[in-house]
C-alpha cells in the first residue's frame, strides 16, 4: 500500500467520538463534562482503557494530563498530538474530544497495518482546558510550560469551594511531575474551528499559522449626574461619551481590517434613572488581531478617540489595560509539514489563525507546535449546536494523520 492512500476508519472514528459524547450527553445532544468531574472521571477511563487495547502505555502527570505511547523504532523524542476531553456546560461533542479520538484511530489503524515508526507518536489529555470549573482556562498545559505554578494550580477553587489539587485527587487521576508532556519532537492539536472562517471560504479543514493576541480595557467615564430639563449646553453627559467610544471600537476594528475585532461587551451606567444625565459609566473593550504591532496600533486610536471625546463632553475618561495573551505564531516547519500533508493527501484546505486560545498556545513554549482546524457549521461552538460534518471530520483526521506520520518519520 502506498503511503499516501492511508486512510482513517471514519465508521470507527465517529462511533468513538459517539460513545465518548455519551458520557455528560445533554438532553438537546450536547456533552457537560467539567473538568476534574465524576464524568471526566468516566471518559479518562475509557479513554485509558481504549489506550491500553491499542497497545499503548499510559502516564498521569501531577496536573492529571494523560499521555498515551505508543512506541517507536528508534531512540527519538515522540510526535506528539492532543486536546482536552472536558467541556463546557452544555458544550458540543467535537470540541476537544476530536482532538484525542482523532488520533486514537490513528494509532488503531497503524497497528492494524502493521506500521511502524521511528518515533513513538504520544496523544495527550490535557486537564481542564475550557476553564469552565477551574479558571483560568488552559491552566494544565499552561503549567506544562512553566506559566503557572504547581501551587498555584492545585489551589484553583471551583465555585463549591473544591480545589483543583482535592478534584484530582477524588477522580483518581493525580500522578507524577516526571510523567509530564514534555520534550515530544513537535505537538499538533487537532480542534474544531469554532469560527465560520472555514464555513464562509467552503473547505473541510484549516492550517493554523497561530493563536491570535487579545487585549482586554476597562475604561471609566466620569461626567456629572444632573436634571433632565438640564439644558443640552451645561451637560457632562458620561454615557453620551461613551457611546462615541463603544461606536469608534467597532470603525477602529473595521478600518484595521485584516480579521482585527473590536467589541464592548460589558457596560455598567450610573445612575441609570430615566430622568438623570448619567454621571458614570464604565465599560470593557476587546481587541484581537494576529499581530501585537497591530494591537498596539489600535488602542493607540482608543487613546485618541478618548482624548476627543474628553474635550468634546467635558467629562473624565480613564483607561487601564486589564489583560494581553500576545499572539503566538507557529512553529513555521510544522505548520508547513500539516499543509504538505493536505497538499499529498488531497484534502483541500487553508492557513488561517485561530480566534480562541488552545492548549496548543502553550505547547509552543514547549516544543515546536502547531494546529490543525475542522470546519464548525457557523462558526457555532461551546454550544449545543456546535456541528462538524462527518465527511469534513474525517478529512481532518487523515491531514492529522499524514502529518504525524511525517514528524514521526523522521530522524
Ligand atoms: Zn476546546
Amino acid at each position: 500500500m502506498n503511503f499516501h492512500d492511508l486512510r482513517v476508519n471514519a465508521d470507527r472514528l465517529h462511533a468513538s467520538i459517539e460513545e465518548m459524547a455519551q458520557i455528560g450527553v445533554t438532553n438537546n445532544g450536547g456533552v457537560t463534562r467539567l473538568a476534574l468531574s465524576e464524568e471526566d472521571r468516566r471518559a479518562r477511563d475509557l479513554l485509558k482503557q481504549w489506550m491500553i487495547d491499542a497497545g499503548m502505555s499510559v502516564k498521569i502527570d501531577d496536573f492529571g494530563n494523560m499521555t498515551g505511547r505508543r512506541e517507536g523504532t528508534a531512540p527519538l523524542a515522540p510526535a506528539m498530538t492532543g486536546s482536552h476531553l472536558d467541556s463546557v456546560r452544555r458544550g458540543g461533542k467535537w470540541d476537544g474530544a476530536l482532538g484525542v479520538l482523532g488520533p486514537l484511530e490513528i494509532v488503531r489503524l497503524l497497528n492494524e497495518h502493521d506500521i511502524q515508526t521511528a518515533r513513538p507518536i504520544e496523544i495527550v489529555n490535557f486537564t481542564s482546558e475550557e476553564g469552565s470549573r477551574f479558571e483560568p482556562a488552559m491552566i494544565a498545559s499552561g503549567a506544562v510550560a512553566g506559566v503557572f505554578s504547581r501551587e498555584f494550580v492545585h489551589s484553583r477553587v471551583d465555585q463549591n469551594g473544591v480545589s483543583f489539587g482535592d478534584a484530582l485527587q477524588q477522580i483518581g487521576y493525580a500522578g507524577e511531575a516526571e510523567n509530564r508532556p514534555l520534550h515530544a519532537a513537535a505537538f499538533i492539536e487537532l480542534h474544531n474551528e469554532q469560527n465560520p472562517l472555514l464555513d464562509d471560504a467552503d473547505l473541510p479543514v484549516g492550517i493554523v499559522e497561530g493563536i491570535r493576541g487579545i487585549t482586554w480595557w476597562n475604561v471609566a467615564v466620569t461626567g456629572e449626574s444632573d436634571n433632565g430639563p438640564t439644558p443640552m449646553t451645561h451637560r457632562r453627559d458620561a454615557l453620551a461619551a461613551a457611546a462615541e467610544i463603544v461606536v469608534g471600537v467597532r470603525e477602529i476594528a473595521q478600518q484595521t481590517g485584516d480579521g482585527a475585532t473590536g467589541l464592548v461587551g460589558r457596560l455598567r451606567n450610573e445612575p441609570d434613572l430615566v430622568n438623570v444625565i448619567p454621571s458614570k459609566v464604565v465599560f470593557s473593550v476587546d481587541f484581537r488581531h494576529q499581530e501585537l504591532r497591530v494591537i498596539d496600533q489600535m488602542i493607540g486610536q482608543l487613546h485618541e478617540l478618548i482624548d476627543t471625546v474628553k474635550e468634546r463632553h467635558g467629562v473624565e475618561i480613564e483607561a487601564e489595560q486589564l489583560w494581553l495573551s500576545e499572539p503566538t505564531p507557529f512553529d513555521s516547519t510544522v505548520v508547513q509539514a500539516v499543509e504538505d500533508a493536505c497538499q499529498s493527501s488531497g484534502i483541500p484546505a487553508m492557513r488561517l489563525w485561530s480566534g480562541p486560545g488552545h492548549d496548543a498556545k502553550y505547547m509552543q513554549a514547549v516544543c515546536p507546535s502547531a494546529m490543525i482546524f475542522v470546519r464548525s457549521h457557523r462558526g457555532k461552538s461551546h454550544s449545543e449546536d456546535e456541528f462538524s460534518a462527518p465527511d469534513d471530520v474525517e478529512a481532518s483526521v487523515n491531514a492529522l494523520l499524514h502529518s504525524v506520520l511525517a514528524i514521526a518519520s523522521q530522524p
